[in-house]
């Protein structure tokens, strides 16, 4: 994956969770929100049947008020429906439903997610007092892409860690002779024919992984080898893995099984060293920040003038915490000042003079901290980086410097 699909992908993600975080906090005053996964492969028409049935069989509900309800949820899934000729890459989910606004109102709320971080499983029609979040709350815990190998001298598993699930997809065993010679083989002749058959096996091992590994070697995160010692030190150290997949390897852990459930045990004894690897970027990035602060001051933080230098064209990369939840309210004065205010999303502001000359606000703007940053970063070509707050300095980012920073080209002294 290169360094922009990356970045495109964390935005995609933040919209994602920024969407999914509102659509928690709503509750129907009946069961009357409708939830609809729609997987890559099935038909539109399917979708539409299926809808269709359920309003008619929506006449059967009693209460009238949650009977409208769930027939205009329906009705307005039934109508974004017909944008779709097939369902896009990694499927489709609906949110329709008549939220509780309080004092006994209701707001009619419809989102239409196309092509979540992973592709939606199975086909899901729910109607609740609230929306079901579940299978799309799963893609987002981590959804990284590792490369599995087990492996002592008789068998080899190799398989996929993606976001949560492992796959196991090929196993191999050998025909290495154990330690016992039989009679009448010298002794020199069996050893030398037990290292080739595991120098042999060891071969077909990498051959396996490299086949399964080599052609996702740009969006692969990790490689994780286990085994007993010292198989997989052997594996490792003889070179036998292309190298390009060898420089992917992470860890190698001590592991019994090397059926598919090793490739489980592994995951389980790598978890230390999967969250290491996950933030490893991030790491990357603050401590290059932290040296700019401390040395050539190429570092920028806070709202006001990472913005500023973003706008100047001089910050290369734009960090951003993953976690700021905050809107700012752009006041502007008759005289065009502008002061800035931040809330927590969705809060009020109290603000209502200009900083600068004292005049009355006549005009507000509403924005996500982040959205605005960054229409601006791409506007500059500059760069964006999510940091996660699950780690010392991620946290500092969020908590010290508002979650907004940025690397600098040059200096502008703001
Ligand atoms: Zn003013």
């Amino acid at each position: 994956m290169s360094d922009e699909d990356g970045a495109d992908a964390d935005r995609r993600e933040y919209e994602f969770r920024k969407v999914l975080e509102e659509l928690e906090g709503h509750r129907g005053t009946g069961t009357q929100l409708v939830s609809i996964y729609v997987p890559p492969d099935m038909q539109i028409s399917d979708v539409v049947d299926h809808v269709r049935q359920e309003q008619s069989e929506a006449s059967n509900i009693k209460s009238k008020d949650t009977r409208t309800n769930v027939r205009d949820a329906l009705a307005s899934i039934d109508a974004r429906l017909k944008y779709y000729d097939n369902p896009p890459e990694n499927g489709l989910v609906f949110f329709s439903g008549a939220v509780d606004t309080g004092g006994g109102q209701t707001q009619m709320v419809t989102e239409v997610l196309e092509n979540p971080p992973q592709p939606v499983q199975s086909f899901r029609y729910h109607c609740d007092s609230d929306f079901l979040l579940e299978p799309l709350e799963e893609m987002f815990t981590d959804s990284g892409l590792y490369g599995l190998v087990v492996l002592d001298r008789r068998e080899a598993t190799v398989g996929w860690l993606k976001g949560k699930r492992i796959e196991a997809i090929k196993n191999a065993t050998s025909l290495v002779p154990g330690k016992q010679r039989k009679g009448g083989q010298s002794a020199q002749r069996f050893h030398r024919l037990r290292l080739e058959a595991i120098d042999k096996f060891y071969k077909e091992v990498a051959e396996m992984a490299d086949e399964l590994f080599v052609p996702h070697r740009h969006d692969l995160d990790g490689v994780l080898v286990g085994g007993p010692s010292p198989t997989k030190d052997e594996f490792l150290d003889g070179d036998y893995l292309h190298h390009e997949i060898a420089d992917k390897v992470i860890g190698k852990f001590d592991v019994s099984y090397t059926d598919d459930s090793g490739l489980y045990e592994l995951v389980k004894k790598a978890e230390a060293a999967l969250s290491d690897a996950e933030l490893m970027e991030d790491k990357r990035y603050m401590d290059r920040f932290f040296k700019e602060l401390h040395g050539e001051k190429l570092a920028t933080y806070g709202f006001e003038a990472t913005r500023e230098n973003l706008i100047m064209g001089s910050v290369e990369t734009l960090l951003l915490s993953e976690d700021i939840r905050t809107d700012v309210l752009i006041h502007t004065c008759p005289e065009g000042h502008e002061t800035f205010e931040y809330v927590d999303r969705g809060k009020q502001g109290e603000v209502a003079t200009c900083e600068q000359c004292g005049e009355s606000i006549d005009q507000t703007e509403r924005e996500d901290v982040i959205d605005h940053l960054i229409e601006i970063a791409e506007q500059r070509g500059t760069e964006t980086v999510f940091i996660s707050s699950d780690f010392e300095r991620g946290e500092q980012l969020l908590n010290a410097f508002g979650g907004v920073a940025g690397l600098l080209r040059y200096s502008t002294g703001v």
